[in-house]
């Protein structure tokens, strides 16, 4: 049995700006100051941006603390209503409708997420592009741990209740966009596959020498080989 994490943005879908424009609207209307333009998102969880970026313009660490819980659920109103104002439909990368079907239709295959997004935002994102959140039967969110690297060991445990025996780190499979999915499995031992369709080259990703890397996920049969492996 194989355990396949997508991530969210840069790997299933992108939503044109709209998590940024809702990660700044959400700092500007809890903290009263405008936050930098220019910083890095890709790869990070949501809780992470909120506090690398308060720490950016000065914020205390106390300060951030007591106000990330109602920072984020601010940021998935503002996310809802920025997603709400354009179509967002045709937003999903090359290959992914295949690819999730071509999953699905296996039973050694649990399909999952393993996301830098909050939970409730996980769903927005996927919802407005049209991908049912319930094809996806574990999860492991940015809501569940600031730290990405802490993700992978959360989805195992998750798949291991709901099959009902032990998961090897090896037949987990994490799918990302970002030097950051593609190291953040090695603490239990997972297999990692990259795709440049984020910010990312496909030479970037591969000088992490963690697994296979795709310019995009649209060779369903090559990635399904990658997937299923050995
Ligand atoms: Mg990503």
């Amino acid at each position: 049995m194989k355990i396949v994490l997508f991530d969210i943005d840069g790997t299933l879908l992108w939503t044109d700006g709209a998590g940024r424009r809702a990660v700044h609207q959400a700092l500007e209307f809890v903290f009263g100051s405008s936050v930098p333009e220019n910083h890095e998102f890709d790869g990070k969880t949501d809780p992470q941006i909120v506090r690398e970026l308060m720490q950016r313009v000065g914020t205390s660490d106390d300060v951030i603390e007591a106000r990330l819980t109602e920072t984020l659920s601010r940021y998935v109103e503002l996310l809802l209503g920025e997603l709400a104002q354009a179509d967002y439909a045709g937003n999903v990368y090359p290959g992914i409708p295949s690819l999730l079907d071509a999953l699905e239709a296996r039973d050694d295959v649990l399909l999952g997420l393993l996301t830098g997004n909050v939970r409730e935002g996980a769903t927005a994102k996927l919802s407005a592009v049209g991908i049912a959140r319930d094809r996806f039967k574990v999860g492991a969110f940015g809501s569940d741990n600031a730290s990405r690297p802490e993700l992978p060991a959360i989805a195992r445990r998750q798949a291991e209740e709901l099959l009902g025996h032990p998961v090897r780190g090896n037949d987990v499979v994490v799918i990302g966009d970002t030097p950051a999915d593609m190291r953040c499995g090695l603490g239990i031992g997972a297999r990692a596959i990259g795709v440049a369709t984020g910010r990312y080259s496909v030479e970037e990703l591969q000088a992490c020498r963690t697994g296979v890397v795709f310019a995009d996920l649209s060779d369903t049969v090559a990635v399904m080989r990658a997937i299923i492996g050995d």
